[in-house]
């Protein structure tokens, strides 16, 4: 194979890279401990629902039962909702949807890396407006971005990953008005804020705007690849003209019709980890050290600053846990993010900051 058969826009670009997993405590993707079948009573309905769940015949479409649900979820109409594996597949269907190799997407940084991979395999231009160093946004920065550049999309994580941090809807109706084009908010951790802050209740006002949504985080369901898109019928019609008939394969879609009949176990783990981000921000905080900035976070992580972070992965990786670190001599090479999980292990990532710290 030459590597010249390639489409031009991605014979230099970079993909996005997994690390590899050597130890047992993985906290570096956002995942949750939990599993929901370990709930004997979710279980029981799971296998149920297998039992049911035919693979002779292709999948429903539009997974019609499944978007039933989540639109009641999201107090919304069937009609409203575009079921994806995974909010990476919505990324890819909006991109290819939207975004022509002579557009420009317009983000804030850092955020999350898929909105530029997809854009750049277009052979797009990503316009990123830097947070400044306490990870505060610019939103009047960022407006004047979006008034000179015209993009086709503008993203907003909200709450954002991986800095945690919130957006309010003032500040996002505000730059709703601005964009020209599409904007997505990206909503992946918003039950984790309870959803205080969702563009959600007022999106009949927006019918440029969409949300996208996942079971991954909050619904334990990041292996089921369930993320959702939720938008005007017009904005969902446009989309899914790209997407593949059969999406979505009927055991994704069984999980997910369980995981929505048991939403009160979700609520549970989400109070769970709230509870056990907070213990975990206090205590790092704490810690009295100059050279460490933990920053607040609405979402199931929390985000750090040091520049001892060669010496804290060596001791992470020394306790068995993998957290999320960045390229030595990128732009976050001092940072750190550390998925929320139990109290056992909350006490682990405290010994490893105190041992570092110590020393
Ligand atoms: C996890 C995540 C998603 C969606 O992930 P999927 O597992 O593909 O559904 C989307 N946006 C952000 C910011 C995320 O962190």
């Amino acid at each position: 194979m030459d590597k010249t058969w390639l489409r031009k826009t991605i014979q230099n670009f970079q993909p996005y890279e997994v690390a590899p997993i050597t130890v047992p405590i993985v906290i570096n993707a956002n995942e949750s401990y939990q599993s929901l079948w370990d709930v004997p009573e979710v279980k029981t309905d799971l296998v149920e629902e297998l039992t049911k769940t035919a693979t002779n015949t292709y999948p429903l479409p539009y997974a019609d039962e499944l978007r039933a649900q989540i639109a009641e979820y999201v107090n919304k109409k069937p009609e409203n909702i575009l079921v994806g594996n995974g909010g990476d597949e919505i990324i890819s269907l909006l991109t290819q949807a939207f975004v022509e190799a002579d557009d420009k997407i317009v983000v804030h940084g850092p955020t999350f890396d898929m909105y530029e991979v997809g854009a750049s395999s277009m052979g797009a231009t990503t316009i990123t407006v830097e947070d400044d160093e306490n990870l505060q946004h610019d939103v009047k920065k960022f407006i004047e971005v979006i008034q000179k550049e015209q993009p086709k999309i503008v993203y907003l994580c909200n709450p954002n990953n991986p800095t945690g941090q919130l957006w309010t809807l003032d500040e996002i109706k505000e730059i709703i008005l601005a964009a020209p084009k599409v904007v997505v908010v990206d909503e992946a951790y918003m039950e984790f804020n309870n959803n205080k802050q969702s563009i959600l209740p007022d999106l009949e006002n927006y019918p440029n705007v969409v949300v996208l949504r996942t079971l991954s985080k909050a619904f334990s369901l990041a292996g089921a690849r369930l993320g959702y898109l939720v938008g005007s019928k017009e904005a969902i019609s446009m989309v899914s003209r790209v997407k593949a008939p059969y999406n979505l394969n009927v055991f994704s879609q069984a999980v997910g019709r369980v995981a929505l009949r048991h939403q009160d176990v979700m609520k549970t783990l989400v109070q769970t980890i709230q509870k056990n981000r907070e213990v975990l921000y206090e205590a790092l905080s704490n810690l009295d050290c100059e050279d460490l900035n933990v920053f607040k976070s609405v979402t199931n992580f929390l985000f750090v600053k040091t520049t001892q972070v060669p010496k804290l992965l060596k001791q992470f990786q020394e306790a068995g846990i993998l957290i999320k670190s960045y390229r030595p001599g990128s732009a976050l090479e001092n940072y750190l993010r550390i998925t929320v999980t139990t109290e056992a292990v909350n006490e682990k990532i405290i010994q490893v900051f105190t041992d570092t710290f110590a020393k």
